[in-house]
């Protein structure tokens, strides 16, 4: 339901909201554990699976850059699309170019590996600071929303399938494995 476009709202509306949200709750979100990542600690910008993700300047030539780099021009790309009138129009009578939805789905797809990151990478800090449940709450979101409208690869998601499938329930299967994700049984003696 909360993904789902509501009745007379505009598609690229809906994406453009969904996307400002998601943008500001991870970039929040990384900012809490960013001291934790650094380019010594996290030389490559890994995800699970042994997946190791390059950025492509603006040139398309791919580089090999830390976690933070990379994290770091994400933020500032997003930040950059986001705020350009031409592309995330917000005054009267401007209207969303007919490439949207494919800066969007960009969006999303670089917005994805930082999540994949911290998960990979962060998840004890996370977990000690308390924000695990939070962290799940945003992919939940990201998820959701890429389930409704297909924005994202499969072979981007895959790498967090087991995690999707725990915290969203996958409707193949009866019973869920949610051990790896839930709080640790502080109340068992
Ligand atoms: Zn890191």
């Amino acid at each position: 339901m909360m993904v789902d476009l509501p009745p007379g709202l505009d598609y690229n509306e809906w994406l453009a909201s969904h996307t400002l949200a998601l943008f500001d709750h991870i970039n929040l979100f990384y900012g809490t554990i960013s001291e934790f990542c650094t380019s010594t600690g996290c030389p490559d910008m890994t995800g699970p699976g042994l997946r190791t993700y390059l950025w492509f300047d603006e040139k398309g030539k791919k580089t090999r850059v830390a976690a933070p780099q990379y994290i770091d021009y994400v933020m500032t790309f997003t930040q950059r699309t986001v705020s350009d009138e031409t592309i995330f129009p917000t005054k009267y009578a401007n209207e969303f170019p007919s490439s949207f939805e494919s800066i969007v789905r960009k969006i999303l797809r670089l917005l994805y590996h930082v999540v994949a990151h911290i998960y990979h990478c962060h998840f004890r800090e996370v977990a000690l600071l308390g924000l695990h449940a939070h962290l799940n709450c945003v992919f939940a979101h990201l998820t959701l929303l890429n389930q409704r409208f297909n924005l994202i690869d499969a072979k981007e998601t895959e790498i967090l399938g087991d995690l999707e499938a725990a915290l969203l329930g996958d409707s193949t299967s009866g019973t869920s494995t949610t051990t790896s994700i839930q709080d640790p049984p502080s109340g068992a003696t």
